[in-house]
């Protein structure tokens, strides 16, 4: 096949010597190149019932200061005139290492009380993807996502074979009480009482009940918040597109479950035939319905601009369907476009030359 590399890589995986013939990288679209010479990044942080009154104005300074820093670094590595790739893992690191995000550090909790991590990247000038689910462990999702897309054959590593490889290359491993938050457990409790399902114990290794600080309401809220996955799109000054997306899944999950956040076409993808795209909300629908390659679908063969395609997507599919949830997309000539269905969306852009816009609810631009 034109413009394929095929190679021969050797790895020692999970304490045995594995050979495999990888077909990796550089399969290459030739598309005409929309560069205009100009970066763009977007960023989200989840959307979902996030409302001014229940987050009131501390939790706003506090999502609105932490959303500013995390774009600034993703720009910064654009900027320097790095790749999108690389501004994307920049960005979507310093989330998941932020316990206001629902992504590594602050996620959520499934049912019986654990940490299930799934992440993906996308390189849109390759085509090239990684992805993990159910990863346990690992302190960069993002980061184990991309070595999986760089240094094996293969799109998607789930489970303890993902964590394992993740000790394997040599990547930051954290206990479970490392990714406990106070206001997610009682979130999660509120949730299963509410059910009627049996309350997992507290983690080992964390503060017994009782005996810590009680959370801020806007903390409480925040953690009630059941979407809240971290996502960034970024486009460099070569007009290459990359998406990535990390988050701990809905909160109260089937352990095993796995959402659309490291499913490539569902809730991450890129190419640079017609955008990069992050989504938030229920996986489900994202998945049934491949919301971010539909996306960029009618980007590609209708003509859409990238927020009508977002829009056609968002509002006019999924909305009456209650597929809660939202987009971030960026194009190669540089187009923005954000749309979401509900009140509101933690959501940061910037373009090269321009001023970073945080936006949180729904009434904003
Ligand atoms: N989409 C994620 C999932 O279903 C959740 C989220 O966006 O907050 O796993």
């Amino acid at each position: 096949m034109r413009g394929t590399r095929v190679r021969k890589a050797a790895a020692i995986c999970m304490g045995a010597a594995v050979a495999w013939t990888a077909v990796t990288g550089a399969a290459g679209q030739s598309a005409p190149s929309k560069a205009t010479g100009h970066w763009a990044i977007v960023v989200h942080g989840g959307a979902g019932d996030i409302e001014r009154a229940k987050l009131g104005p501390e939790g706003d300074k506090a999502y609105r200061a932490a959303l500013t820093k995390v774009i600034e670094a993703g720009a910064a590595v654009l900027n320097r005139g790095g790749s999108s790739l690389d501004a994307v893992e920049t960005a979507v690191r310093m989330l998941e290492d932020n316990p206001l995000f629902n992504a590594a550090r602050g996620a959520v909790f499934t049912a019986d009380g654990k940490t299930e991590l799934d992440a993906a990247i996308m390189d849109g000038a390759t085509m090239r993807a990684g992805a993990v689910a159910d990863v346990s462990h690992t302190r960069y999702p993002i980061t184990l996502a991309r070595t999986v897309m760089e240094k094996t054959p293969y799109v998607l590593m789930v489970g303890p074979g993902a964590d394992a490889y993740s000790v394997h290359a040599g990547m930051e491993q954290e206990p479970a009480s490392y990714y406990f938050t106070e206001s997610r457990w009682q979130s999660l409790v509120k949730q299963l009482q509410k059910e009627g399902r049996p309350i997992p114990p507290r983690p080992a290794g964390v503060p017994p009940e009782g005996g810590i600080v009680p959370v801020a309401q806007w903390q409480e809220t925040a953690g009630t918040r059941r979407y809240g996955t971290v996502g960034v799109v970024a486009v460099d000054r070569k007009g290459n597109v990359a998406a990535g997306t990390s988050t701990g899944g809905l909160q109260g999950k089937m352990p095993g479950r796995v959402g659309d956040s490291p499913l490539v076409g569902a809730g991450t993808y890129a190419s640079n035939q017609s955008c990069a795209i992050s989504g938030t909300g229920v996986g489900e629908y994202f998945i049934r319905y491949t919301v971010a390659r539909d996306v960029c679908a009618l980007v590609q063969y209708k003509g859409y601009t990238l927020q009508q395609a977002a829009d056609a997507v968002i509002q006019k599919k999924l909305r009456p369907i209650h597929g809660d949830g939202g987009v971030i997309a960026v194009a190669p000539d540089g187009q923005m476009a954000w749309s979401f269905n509900t009140p509101g969306m933690f959501r940061a852009r910037l373009a090269e030359g321009g001023k970073v816009e945080v936006h949180i609810y729904n009434d904003e631009p």
